[in-house]
């Protein structure tokens, strides 16, 4: 019998502290951690800046992981520590390799009145989790077909191929349906899939699913089908099921409890100068993540909690 489809609902949460812009978060889960190697699903907007402030995260870590920055409206500046400048646009994405380690700070554009997008993060396998950091800009061509448009930006579908480098195996892709509309997708039967609405009312393997719902497909499928009750837009993840074990905490992912709280620590280090965080990250040395320049302090990390960090499968 062919397992059924887990429709994960998002749970709303502050980015970057108690007043920042709120994001729909569908992963991680308390019952499910990866879908692939995709680790992290945020979906937000589209929000008035405003009304919202739009998107401001200064400086901040992240090791282990790669992020991918989609939107469907508004821009975005990112910064890093490796010297990128880039302006993140819709249908367009943004890769950061954070490896090793890297910091990053990403801000809407002043002209940007409607923010709405998606921010996913990739876990990095062991044996190239320690790599250098890195960052990539790929905007994916269309491919059309009738009552479709689709755009991949990592990995391979609808006759297209992402030239962006992964570590693992993986399917990343923008789809838009008409309404009424029935897509047969040919996946690739070892990948696991996850389909995340954007906007529209979509079924997904017959399962009817709302805006910002994430739905769980296991592997051992060759088509996977979605019907647009209404016209849509729709993520479509995909990977083979991870198969290592990690610990994610705040911006870092690693393999065990000591070594974010040594990442954890190193960041502390990084971004204290006499006892005090640095109104700025350029008057410290160069540590693990490097130092990336905007005119805002730098986030301080959490505390860590007082239990051990648990590993996630
Ligand atoms: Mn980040």
């Amino acid at each position: 019998m062919t397992p059924q489809v887990d429709v994960l609902t998002s749970r709303e949460v502050p980015l970057g502290g108690p007043r920042a812009m709120r994001v729909r978060r569908t992963l991680p889960q308390r019952h499910r951690s990866l879908i692939g190697a995709w680790c992290f699903v945020d979906h937000y907007g589209p929000d008035d800046v405003d009304e919202t402030g739009g998107m401001v995260l200064p400086a901040h870590p992240h090791t282990g992981l790669q992020t991918a920055s989609w939107l469907f409206g508004g821009e975005l500046e990112h910064r890093d520590s490796v010297g990128s400048l880039a302006t993140v646009r819709p249908g367009e994405l943004n890769l950061m390799t954070a490896g090793r380690g890297i910091s990053h700070t990403e801000v809407s554009t002043t002209d940007t009145t409607v923010l709405h997008g998606a921010q996913l993060w990739i876990a990095l396998p062991d044996d190239s989790r320690h790599t250098e950091p890195r960052f990539e800009h790929f905007a994916p061509p269309p491919v059309r077909g009738p009552g479709w448009e689709a755009r991949v930006f990592i990995g391979s579908a609808f006759g297209a191929t992402s030239p962006v480098v992964t570590h693992t195996p993986l399917l990343g892709a923008e789809v838009m349906l008409a309404p009424g509309r029935t897509l047969d997708i040919e996946v690739e039967e070892s990948f696991e899939h996850g389909v995340l609405l954007d906007v529209g009312n979509l079924e997904v393997e017959g399962e009817q699913i709302k805006p910002s719902d994430l739905t769980y497909v296991p592997s051992g499928r060759a088509t996977l089908t979605v019907t647009a009750l209404e016209e849509s837009r729709l993520l479509l993840l995909g990977g083979p099921p991870f198969g290592e074990e990690i610990v994610m905490w705040w911006n870092f992912i690693g393999r065990t409890h000591e070594e974010i709280a040594g990442f954890r620590e190193e960041w502390q280090q990084q971004i204290t100068a006499d006892g005090e965080v640095v109104d700025s990250g350029t008057e410290v040395a160069i540590g693990r993540f490097g130092l990336v320049d905007l005119d805002l302090p730098p986030i301080p990390a959490p505390e860590l909690p007082n239990v051990r960090l648990k590993l996630r499968r």
